[in-house]
């Protein structure tokens, strides 16, 4: 009888479990379990839940429960791996989910960048976007705020994600969290000039990062970390890893106007990426 309570306890957990996840991926498999029942208070249940009848069949089978060397290993099993055990269809199913639903919000044909296409995005005079996207995030990295830009600009900035930023950040403070973008499409001239030419900022080419935040609320600023310790040598090769993926790469040893922040972008030059 206590086994039997102790698995239902279990099984109350896993259905109440299971129905959070429902919420966030619509399995079509029903969640539902009758009240909750409180064992060991006293209070029987009159009615056991279709739900946990199911489990129960499926985790215990009869066979199994009546050898009793086995039942360390049920109940090992119970404790440890449950989902094994559990309608594998439906766990198929939920990925699926999971999957469609990073697919909808997707641009630039890549799941692994999120946001919302924008379409042609007008500027002034020669500013604009053929086809602009506003990007919210990068191989999960998140950007604050969401930048707009062009979809090669999006692609360059996800690689670098990917193969630079990530690896170059490793477990410091937890890993990279999200990019503090400072500017991204911007009708105006280079260094902020009145005059002269127009930034790569002005055809959504360009995309600016003061900060790298950290899974635990920290940040790597390029401002105050570059050219000290263990960030200083991260944002130090994030830097050389830009160059390439983006044509053009400045930071604080480039001018004055990057010493708080790295200046990323796809212009392409015959001479090849200008990184300094
Ligand atoms: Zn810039």
């Amino acid at each position: 009888m206590r086994a039997l309570a102790i698995i239902l306890a279990l099984c109350a957990g896993l259905a109440h479990a299971e129905g959070h996840h429902a919420t966030e991926v619509e399995p079509r498999v029903s969640t539902r379990t009758a009240p909750a029942i409180s064992v060991g208070v006293g209070v029987r249940p009159f009615q056991r839940p279709a739900g946990i009848e199911a489990y129960l069949t499926v985790i215990v089978p009869p066979t199994v429960d009546k050898r009793p060397s086995l039942r360390p290993f049920v109940h090992n099993h119970l404790m440890q791996s449950l989902r094994p055990f559990v309608r594998p269809a439906a766990i198929t199913q939920q990925a699926r989910a999971i999957e469609t639903a990073r697919r909808r919000g997707q641009v630039c044909g890549d799941p692994a960048i999120q946001g919302v296409a924008l379409g042609a995005v007008a500027g002034r005079g020669r500013c604009g976007i053929d086809s602009g996207v506003r990007v919210r995030s990068v191989a999960g990295v998140s950007l604050s705020p969401s930048a707009t830009i062009d979809c090669r600009t999006a692609s360059a900035l996800k690689n670098w994600v990917t193969r630079t930023a990530a690896p170059a950040v490793g477990d410091i403070g937890g890993g990279i969290a999200s990019l503090r973008v400072v500017s991204h499409y911007s009708c105006r001239f280079r260094n902020s000039a009145s005059s002269g030419k127009l930034s790569e900022h002005s055809f959504g080419r360009a995309i600016d990062i003061a900060g790298i935040g950290l899974q635990n609320g920290d940040e790597i600023t390029v401002l105050t970390d570059w050219g000290r310790g263990s960030k200083g040598r991260a944002l130090a090769a994030m830097w050389r890893g830009a160059c390439g993926p983006f044509g053009t790469v400045l930071g604080p040893n480039a001018n004055r106007f990057h010493r708080d922040h790295f200046h990323f972008d796809t212009a392409r030059y015959r001479s090849g990426s200008y990184c300094r």
